[in-house]
């Protein structure tokens, strides 16, 4: 981002000093109570005014081409953005702090700003300086902020990822009820769930919003906490809000007036903790978009447990989204994307991070893949014209919030010509003959149909490569409409005119280098050197404006008036297209919600299209999904490590993994033993990877897959700290465990990788112990368990349903031999030595350990006692690391000549046998091991 580069100068700070106060900005009629200080420069009043009413926010204030920022909002700014800090003018005495972006790039500033987690007011001169001049040559320009730009409600696509949706959300809690709205603006989906206690923090977790509202504290209210900490969890900014912006009452008003509807009946019957939630988003819209409201669809109630509850440890830990350390490449989302569209993307990341828990709505995703997978051609056709498709619905956004410009209806012309394509050719012909389409294929094939007259109108009549900005010219394409085609000629001929004007005076005055020029201030002036303009000076046609150091400026009579028709025509030609574009706009919002439809259906047919793809390319198929408790996966692969493999030239090992339970009773655990490094975490995590793929609606990296539908999955990880919120490894990892054992029910997936690994053996193995046994008895749900603790492979006698499994390894020579696959069994042992040899660790260490690992398990078997004192008896004699003999260093080169015979050496003297001969020689002096 380079820096702004210059400032206009603040001047008008201080140049209006004698005049009235500035009208009063419509932003801030709320803050009438505001009373600038006395001695305040009309600007700075009118400045201080609007500030009043957005303090915590920074204002860009519109001054000409910049947005500046005073006081203290320009030193953050200035740090944030560092740029310069700039002091000009004075306010009752003291320096003004000020710094400014200019209009043109503001967006990369502001981007940067929102990043960093700052809210912008961006205000605007919402009147012509010349009409502030007519009300006196010293008036204020009237300003008003026009929006407030803050991280849930982004509409521009410089600002967002195209491939990510962006959302903001809203909690309220009326007594015992909680409801989560949230929408993405950029696209207008609007939802509302209620939430049960307990659950809000996968809700956020599953939505990861940009921006959570919440109710400010009342001091009653004690939940305020918990729910900060989970919107924090799941990396929103926090934005309080007055108690009464979630009234439901007034809530339910205003989403009648952002619907233009009499009643809310239509949309389904929301709670009233429901209504107040969606009340507090629209309150929020109507602060932030000033009053320019966004065309929503209508809010979509989500049932109760209608997805897959999973919470922010787990996503966190089977990188579903993102990987640990926060990268997009290496997380699930990655390894499954091959969309071709923004849309698409958006799409699947919202599909894999709610996996369904309805079989018949599961299968119906996986019928429209399986359609396309069967259909070469078809998926060809689709794949072709989805790479060509525009962002429709955030287009649709920006025109719908009156931000859009010609390309965002280009855009709307480039979906539907998409649309119209798409039907014919993945349709049958005939449709007799065939079976019927699949319901997903079906509705997305229906909904991208009738468009007709809408994309001829904007076939029609906007130019094929529009402008970016309306004020550009040459959005409406030429031949459209009569009158502005003759106001576009009039215009540039008049630049003809103007040309042949030139010549003849040059002519005329037999000054050759005489120019025609233009600026704003003169408008059209004959300029010419001083060396001539004694010639012009004493010509009557000619009028002196301007005198600088080498050139003197006039202007004439005749040249005001071609001046005045160019003006005029290319004036003409601008409304007309502006009014012309008004109704090419109207023309699409008057569709907004068959387009919605088609941006929907383009979207869900790239999602599917990709699935398919991915059974085209590695052996991914369409599992299995219904109500039963199964969970047979053969040939299961982890989508991540095997992509990753790959990109080595090495390949994955598929493995089974059999945890099927009858419809009561305890389902199977299985304890994984094995070494390290074997792939125990890769095993756990893939099954938990394949339930979520299949639930989403995606296929999974499997030979077969038969699921029944699991309703919660758990993972964690022994031993991962949590620094920043304040928690010891041990601590987070009993508070997540804890979590598990307290809502785990019959249908959940439960991964636990090395629990009770953070703290002291015996305490570790007693938990993990317990554990097992509460999941099997109490929890009775299906789950993998991997350990290095091998004595709880003895719980398997007393526990019917806990199976030991193992990954086998081979010895080679003393080395591990990983053959990463899981076998019925337990492990005998851990490689723990070996594998830290493999790491590097120095010869020294690893031979000591191996030297103490072989006392303690010849203690082991011989039924030693197990206390720290036992331990240091069975190591009684062992020989201190210190006073271990340490293999003598390596003999230096110098001592035995070598570097010396090196050194004598002349290879450009050395015929080719004397140089093999001092070779010998120089290997003969090498110093003996
Ligand atoms: P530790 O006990 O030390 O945590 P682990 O047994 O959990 O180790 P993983 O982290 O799952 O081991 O796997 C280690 C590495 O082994 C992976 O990074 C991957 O490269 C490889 N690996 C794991 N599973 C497989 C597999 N099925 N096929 C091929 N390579 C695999």
């Amino acid at each position: 981002m380079g820096k702004p580069a210059k400032h206009p100068p603040p001047e008008a700070l201080d140049k209006t000093a004698a005049e009235a106060p500035a009208a009063p900005s419509p932003a801030t009629t709320a803050q009438q109570a505001f009373v600038p200080p006395p001695g305040a420069t009309p600007m700075m009043a009118q400045y201080l005014e609007i500030k009043a009413g957005h303090p915590d926010a920074l204002l860009f204030y519109r001054m000409g081409d910049f947005y500046e920022l005073f006081f203290d909002d320009a030193v953050a700014a200035a740090a944030a953005l560092d740029i310069a800090l700039t002091r000009r003018g004075k306010h009752l005495g003291e320096d003004i702090a000020m710094c400014g972006v200019p209009v043109h790039s503001a967006e990369a500033y502001l981007n940067t700003l929102i990043r960093k987690g700052f809210r912008v007011a961006v205000c605007e001169q919402t009147e012509d300086p010349a009409e502030a001049k007519k009300r006196g040559s010293k008036s204020v320009v009237r300003r008003a902020v026009v929006r407030l730009v803050t991280p849930g409600t982004l509409t521009e696509d410089t600002l967002l990822e195209a491939r990510a949706s962006n959302y903001l959300a809203a909690v309220a809690v009326i007594r015992e009820e909680t409801a989560l709205a949230w929408v993405e603006l950029s696209t207008g989906a609007l939802a509302v769930a209620p939430v049960a206690p307990g659950a809000i923090g996968a809700q956020m977790a599953r939505l990861a919003p940009s921006e959570v509202l919440l109710a400010e504290p009342d001091g009653a209210n004690d939940a305020s906490a918990l729910l900060v900490a989970a919107a924090e969890q799941a990396g929103a900014v926090v934005t309080p809000r007055a108690r009464a912006a979630f009234d439901s009452q007034a809530g339910g008003e205003r989403l009648k007036r952002l619907f233009r509807v009499a009643s809310l009946d239509g949309f389904g019957a929301f709670s009233r903790v429901e209504i107040a939630a969606l009340g507090a988003l629209a309150d929020y819209l109507e602060l932030t978009q000033q009053g320019r409201l966004p065309m929503l669809r209508p809010p979509r109630r989500e049932a109760v447990d209608a997805v897959m509850r999973i919470d922010a440890a787990t996503r966190r830990n089977l990188e579903l989204m993102r990987t640990l350390s926060g990268a997009r490449e290496g997380s699930l989302l990655a390894a499954v994307d091959r969309t071709r569209t923004g849309a698409g993307a958006r799409l699947l990341a919202e599909r894999l991070s709610a996996p369904l828990i309805d079989p018949a709505a599961i299968a119906a995703r996986h019928d429209a893949v399986d359609w396309l997978a069967a259909r070469p051609d078809a998926a060809a056709v689709l794949d072709a014209t989805l790479a060509e498709t525009p962002d429709l619905e955030r287009a649709l956004s920006r025109l719908a919030l009156g931000r859009g410009g010609p390309r965002d209806v280009a855009a709307v012309r480039g979906a539907l010509q998409a649309a119209a394509t798409l039907p014919p050719s993945l349709a049958p012909a005939d449709p007799s003959a065939l079976a019927p389409l699949p319901v997903e294929i079906d509705a997305a094939l229906a909904a991208l149909t009738g468009h007709d007259a809408l994309r001829q109108t904007l076939e029609d009549a906007l130019a094929d490569s529009p402008p970016l900005a309306l004020s550009q010219g040459g959005a409406i394409r030429a031949g459209h409409d009569g009158d502005l085609d003759r106001a576009r000629q009039l215009s540039a001929e008049g630049r003809g005119v103007i040309a042949g004007m030139q010549r003849d005076l040059a002519q005329a005055t037999g000054i050759d280098s005489l120019k025609i020029k233009h600026n704003n201030v003169l408008g059209y002036f004959v300029e010419v050197t001083a060396r001539h303009a004694e010639r012009l000076h004493e010509n009557p046609e000619f009028r002196h404006r301007q005198t600088l150091a080498n050139a003197h400026r006039f202007t004439t009579e005749a040249l005001a008036e071609t001046e005045n028709a160019i003006l005029n025509a290319g004036a003409r030609a601008a409304e007309i297209e502006a009014r012309l574009f008004a109704g090419l706009v109207e023309a699409v919002l008057a569709e907004h919600g068959a387009l919605t439809g088609v941006a929907a259906a383009l979207a869900m047919l790239d999602v599917a299209l990709s699935a398919a793809r991915l059974a085209g390319d590695g052996g991914w198929v369409r599992p299995v999904v219904d109500r039963s408790r199964s969970f047979a996966i053969t040939g299961g692969r982890h989508p991540g490590v095997e992509a990753a493999l790959r990109r080595e030239g090495r390949s994955f090992v598929p493995n089974d993994a059999d945890l099927s339970a009858g419809a009561d009773g305890p389902a199977p655990l299985w304890l994984v033993t094995g070494p390290n490094m074997a792939g125990k975490s890769t095993f756990l995590r893939q099954n938990a990877l394949i339930a979520i793929l299949a639930q989403a609606g995606l296929y999974v990296p499997a030979e077969a897959a038969h699921l029944g539908v699991i309703d919660q999955v758990f993972s964690r990880v022994g031993a991962a700290d949590d620094l920043a919120a304040g928690r010891s490894t041990f601590m987070v990892e009993m508070v997540e465990t804890a979590a598990i054992l307290n809502q785990a029910g019959p249908a959940a997936l439960v991964i636990l990788d090395e629990i009770g690994r953070g703290t002291a053996t015996w305490d570790g193995l007693s938990i993990a112990w317990a554990t097992l046994e509460h999941l099997h008895d109490v929890n009775r749900c299906r789950g993998l368990f991997a350990t290095h603790y091998h004595e709880l492979t003895a719980l398997a006698d007393r526990l019917p349903a806990l199976a030991p499994v193992s990954v086998r390894v081979r010895e080679w020579e003393g080395e591990v031999v990983f053959l990463h696959e899981i076998a019925p069994g337990a492990a005998d042992r851990s490689y723990g030595v070996q594998v830290a040899r493999l790491a590097g660790l120095p010869d020294a260490v690893v031979d000591r350990a191996r030297e103490v690992l072989s006392r303690l398990e010849a203690r082991d078997r011989d039924g030693d006692a197990t206390g720290a004192a036992d331990i240091g008896a069975a190591l009684d004699g062992l020989p201190l690391f210190a006073a271990r003999p340490t293999p003598p260093p390596p003999a230096p080169a110098a001592d035995s000549g070598l570097i010396e015979a090196l050194a004598a050496l002349d290879p450009d003297a050395l015929s080719p046998r004397e140089a093999l001969d001092a070779l010998y020689r120089l290997r003969a002096l090498l110093p003996k091991a």
